[in-house]
């Protein structure tokens, strides 16, 4: 933020913000080659049916490794490549990669499960993105069902008519979408029945506290009750506890996703999470 109100001349900068900038500049500079020099990996994250306990699915989640900054935060690298621009192409390296591996793991013969892969306000903003998409599915051979896209509430909400027509088009190609971070941005209800969604996943704010906080307790109960009124389905993020299980469960929510199942893995522990967890199709279950 500090940047961009930079450009439009003077305004009031604290050191802190200067640091922060410095930083941003330097980050920048190191992610316009860290596809290249391979700086990039995915961690899946298993999403949960609430109810059965079996894995429905997998989220794909960007790590960036800088060789000498270490382990850089998406939430810190994911502004700076949407507002460069560099997103267009890390978020095709990340469609394409979460997809392979997908394949990777139904060829395998694990019980199949969708893969679900964030996609930013810059990517949704390209008209070829479902085309791209599409081709991306058949170079990697694996069907449509298989991939979800989630989308922020925010970039959702931000340009309704745009994001419906969109939406359309994923759905014509069999492309499950999913509501990020839902509850967190102004949702009109009028569009959310128009958006080709099958899913809303709850925010974590309103998870985290969930036991101690009426609010969110109440806040939970609503958006799961809306979902269902809508025919779609939910998902809570950031599911610690036993507790907060429960409570989501109660409800109605239909799958859970949480450090209480698995923190986001490296592919390779993802696999032996899957043998675990999951046996193979193959071995009659
Ligand atoms: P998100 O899509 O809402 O992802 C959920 C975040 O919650 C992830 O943070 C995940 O590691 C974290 N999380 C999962 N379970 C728990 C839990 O039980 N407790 C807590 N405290 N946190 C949990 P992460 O990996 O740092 O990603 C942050 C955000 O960065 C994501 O939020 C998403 O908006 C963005 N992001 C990550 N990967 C990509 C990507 O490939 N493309 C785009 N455009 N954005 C991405
Ligand atoms: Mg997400
Ligand atoms: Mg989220
Ligand atoms: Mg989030």
């Amino acid at each position: 933020r500090a940047k961009q109100e930079g450009r439009h001349g003077a305004r009031f900068f604290t050191p802190e913000m200067q640091a922060s900038s410095a930083r941003n500049l330097q980050l920048l500079n190191a992610l316009r080659s860290a596809l290249e020099r391979d700086e990039l990996t995915l961690h899946y994250q298993p999403q949960i049916a609430a109810g059965s306990r079996r894995l429905i699915g997998a989220e794909a989640l960007l790590r960036w490794r800088h060789p000498e900054l270490g382990l850089v935060s998406p939430a810190e690298f994911i502004p700076l490549a949407e507002e460069s621009g560099l997103i267009l192409s890390i978020g095709e390296w990340v469609i394409r990669t979460a997809a392979r591996q997908a394949e990777s793991w139904r060829q395998a013969g694990f019980p199949p499960f969708i893969m679900a892969v964030n996609v930013s306000a810059a990517q949704f903003k390209q008209p070829e993105l479902p085309e791209l998409v599409a081709d991306i599915l058949h170079e990697v051979g694996l069907p449509a069902e298989y991939l979800e896209l989630e989308l922020t509430e925010g970039v959702a909400m931000h340009n309704p008519q745009g994001v419906i027509a969109m939406m359309a088009q994923f759905h014509e190609r069999g492309i499950r979408m999913s509501i990020d971070d839902f509850g967190t941005g102004y949702s009109s209800l009028s569009y959310l029945k128009k958006f080709k969604v099958y899913k809303l996943k709850i925010d974590q704010s309103f998870v985290r506290d969930l036991t101690s906080d009426q609010e969110d307790k109440a806040i939970v109960a609503a958006v799961i009750s809306l979902a269902k009124s809508l025919g779609l389905k939910t998902i809570a993020e950031g599911v610690e506890t036993v507790e907060q299980l429960d409570y989501l469960h109660q409800q109605g929510c239909d799958e859970m996703q949480g450090y209480l199942f698995s923190k986001p893995l490296p592919a390779e522990a993802f696999t032996d999470w899957l043998r675990a967890h999951a046996e193979p199709a193959s071995s009659g279950d």
